[in-house]
This record gives C-alpha cells, sequence and structure tokens, in this order.
C-alpha cells in the first residue's frame, strides 16, 4: 500500500514544505488538506475522493479551497470531507464564509463519530490528541496493513493515544521543534523530538516518518534526526512528495 506526503510541515509552506496533506492515491484517501492540497490531483486515481481532517487550523484546511482545480479534468462522482462536528462548523462558518470564498465546493461534509469503513476492507479511527481547540489522530487499517497519522499534539512517553496506534507498520508523527524547545512545544500543543521517538518505541510501531517539522528551518534537518534514531532506529524524515510503502 501506498502513501505519499504532499505536505510535510506545519502553520506555512516554505520553499521546501508545504503544510500538512497526506494521500493514498489507490484508495482516494486525503488526510488534512494543507497547501499541498494543490498537488491531490496530480495523484488522483479514483472516483471518489475521502478527505479527513485532523482539526481546522489552517495549515489543515486551507487546502479544501483549492478543490475545484484539484478536481478539474478528473470524473469525481463524490468528495466528502469528514471531521469532527465543531470543525466542520468553523470550515464552513469562516474558510467558506460568502466573503472568504464566494462558492459552495463540489462536496459533501460528513460528521466523524465512529469507524469509518474504507474500500478493500478497511477502516478508519479517529482519536483525540492534546492540542488547542483539540485534535484527532487517524488509524487505518487493512488486512496486514496499518498505518496511523498524530499531528498537532504534544507527545509524551506515556501518552494516551499510544494504545490507539500500537504496532501499526507506519507511524506518521509530527514533530514541530527540536528538543531545546521543549517548553514551547508544550505551550503550543506541538511535540518535541525525544518523546516523539519514545511514543513510536513504546507503540511497537514497524516504522517512524516525521512530519509538521518548523517552517522557519528550511534546512535539511530541523530537528536532530539522530536524537530521534538513538531511541527509535527505523525513523526518517519525510519530505514533500515522499512515497512510502507500508
Ligand atoms: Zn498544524
Ligand atoms: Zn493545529
Amino acid at each position: 500500500m501506498r502513501v505519499v506526503l504532499l505536505g510535510s510541515t506545519g502553520y506555512h509552506p516554505n520553499e521546501l514544505r508545504h503544510t500538512a496533506c497526506i494521500m493514498l492515491p489507490q484508495h482516494g484517501i486525503v488526510l488534512d488538506a494543507g497547501t499541498g492540497m494543490f498537488r491531490v490531483g496530480e495523484y488522483l486515481a479514483s472516483r471518489e475522493l475521502d478527505i479527513f481532517l485532523t482539526h481546522a487550523h489552517l495549515d489543515h484546511v486551507f487546502g479544501l479551497s483549492f478543490l475545484f482545480d484539484v478536481l478539474h479534468g478528473h470524473s469525481v462522482e463524490r468528495v466528502t470531507v469528514h471531521a469532527e462536528a465543531a470543525k466542520l462548523r468553523a470550515v464552513r462558518e469562516h474558510l467558506l464564509s460568502e466573503l472568504l470564498f464566494p462558492v459552495p465546493l463540489p462536496c459533501q461534509y460528513r460528521e466523524l463519530t465512529g469507524e469509518v469503513p474504507l474500500c478493500e476492507g478497511g477502516v478508519l479511527r479517529h482519536f483525540p490528541l492534546k492540542h488547542p481547540g483539540g485534535a484527532v489522530g487517524f488509524r487505518l487499517d487493512w488486512p496486514g496493513h496499518s498505518l496511523a497519522y498524530v499531528t498537532d499534539t504534544t507527545a509524551e512517553p506515556n501518552a494516551d493515544y499510544i494504545a490507539a496506534i500500537r504496532g501499526v507498520d507506519l507511524l506518521i508523527h509530527e514533530c514541530y521543534f527540536a528538543d531545546e524547545h521543549q517548553e514551547q512545544a508544550v505551550l503550543t500543543g506541538h511535540s518535541h523530538t525525544t518523546p516523539v521517538a519514545q511514543v513510536a518505541r513504546a507503540a511497537a510501531v514497524g516504522r517512524l516518518v516525521l512530519v509538521h517539522m518548523n517552517p522557519l528551518h528550511d534546512v535539511g534537518d530541523p530537528i536532530r534526526l539522530e536524537v530521534a534514531r538513538a531511541i527509535f532506529p527505523a525513523t526518517d524524515l519525510g519530505y514533500d512528495r515522499m512515497e512510502l510503502e507500508f
């Protein structure tokens, strides 16, 4: 199974990275709709598209407004945006206010409550994270394949969500800060390197890929990968258009 990172930073794009957007092209699944969303059309290969939002902060939803161009030249029969009720309301009332974006999007909206069945016998589950305004993480399971996406949260070595991601083949987890900015991480509801690697180890995941790194630092390694690898060796930095098998 293939997943592509279309946007691997948070807050704002920089020269290397767009904001949060991950796609499973064969399944027509998109996780978060940050500015990396403009690339979805290039990978789109399904007749249906399901977009799951972790929360409604702009770096995760702004790309919804690109949907007309994303769908251009494709015959997609249904697009559904899934999120918690309060987040859907915020998107529709504010981002899609007539004064900000004057036409209704070509999609339907669905409140995220319980499990969501996916094609080919898959299932998506969500679980709460610690972040201002609330966010959810996702776990996607197919027979023999599993993926978790955890972004916009403070990672802690004993975080509640470890139980929800236990044993996944691939964990895509945010890592906004290096360890020296621990205080800022806690203050802003984001993660820093050491506890993210500890979470991966505690959850016994197969592989850890880091995303949502601070866009202020558009250098190769803003979070000191060797610190993470000392705790959890199977760790890599995500980058835009990175393709991963799980
Ligand atoms: Zn974010
Ligand atoms: Zn956020």
